[in-house]
């Protein structure tokens, strides 16, 4: 029986039901917070508002959420474990590394930084700390990563992207763990990942591209599908620069071109995020876990898809996702 670990351990991917595939309980400038705590307030108080945030979204019937917080984005597994161990939810974590430039100063004198210095290929430390992360768990929690990550945004692929690119490929192609890719669909960031993670051997079945539903460009997402990946329809409620109706119809529309077996839903909401000053939130009331339950779904129903295409974006493709089809 094919498994996924979780922050509370192994889970078979038959019992991972109704899947939420990027969401995360915090998303925090770690070395900012050390130094000037006062917004975030109490440890205490943060878990408990996470409990009750994630106690309301497993109330609507989702049983698992994956978390893609990796460095760059304030990864800290002990306080995840405090959380997960008050919510009757599966957690999935990740491993990888989060810029959208170079990579951070830690890498900037390891690895293939030093390729000409020593007039050969240096490994990256990032593949086995990567691999380390998914074998052998995390930092001493015993908590194993069940995803990787990467991103590429508008700058496009930069050394520092097609680094740590490259290294969830190879970290992937070592474990079969997953990949979720943050991408910026408005510049077809897509076929720039195409390309690296097809270099590297990894089949695009095992790839999310994170961010497809910030687009309502069918064609290029039907490309994409057409190449084999998954489309994460993954920010329902951040309607900033777009609106509810853009974010759902676009999953109608690729609903309707036969593409419901490769798309994932997903809100992409935290808890707390110290990116946004207080306040910028209330400017964003439908961001937050229980919004895809509460209002896309029954918006999605209204325009025609079916139970069985929900069920399939909600839990068969999460699950075939995260089974090893073993082609390596
Ligand atoms: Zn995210």
């Amino acid at each position: 029986m094919p498994q996924v670990q979780t922050v509370r351990g192994p889970v078979d991917t038959a019992e991972l039901g109704p899947t939420l595939m990027h969401e995360h309980v915090f998303v925090l400038n770690a070395d900012v917070q050390q130094n000037y705590p006062e917004e975030w307030g109490s440890e205490d108080d943060r878990v408990a508002d996470a409990v009750q945030k994630l106690t309301k979204l497993a109330a609507t019937g989702v049983r698992t959420i994956v978390d893609p917080t990796v460095i760059g984005l304030g990864r800290y597994i002990p306080r995840i474990q405090r959380i997960a161990e008050q919510v009757d939810l599966n957690v999935v974590v990740a491993t990888g590394c989060y810029t959208y430039d170079d990579v951070p100063f830690f890498f900037h004198h390891r690895g293939p930084a030093l390729n000409e210095a020593v007039g050969a290929e240096v490994p990256d430390p990032m593949v086995d700390m990567f691999v380390g992360d998914i074998e052998s768990g995390i930092a001493g929690t015993g908590v194993r990563a069940g995803v990787l990550k990467c991103a590429i945004d508008h700058q496009g692929l930069t050394a520092g992207v097609e680094r740590v690119m490259r290294a969830v490929a190879k970290a992937h192609r070592a474990t079969g763990v997953p990949i979720t890719v943050h991408t910026h669909p408005g510049s077809h960031t897509g076929l720039q990942v195409q390309k690296v993670l097809g270099d590297e051997g990894v089949d695009p079945r095992r790839v999310v591209l994170g961010h497809s539903g910030d687009s309502t460009d069918a064609d290029h997402l039907t490309e994409l599908a057409e190449a084999g990946f998954v489309l994460g329809m993954d920010r329902f409620g951040i309607n900033l620069d777009t609106t509810f109706e853009a974010r759902a119809d676009i999953v109608v529309e690729m609903c309707r071109r036969g593409f419901a077996g490769q798309m994932v839903l997903s809100q992409d909401a935290s808890c707390y995020i110290d990116w946004l000053a207080p306040g910028v939130m209330d400017l964003l009331p439908q961001w937050h876990y229980t919004h895809i339950h509460e209002d896309v779904l029954p918006y999605l129903r209204e325009q025609g898809v079916t139970e069985a295409q929900i069920t399939t974006m909600l839990v068969d493709n999460p699950r075939r996702y995260f089974e090893n089809v073993g082609t390596y």
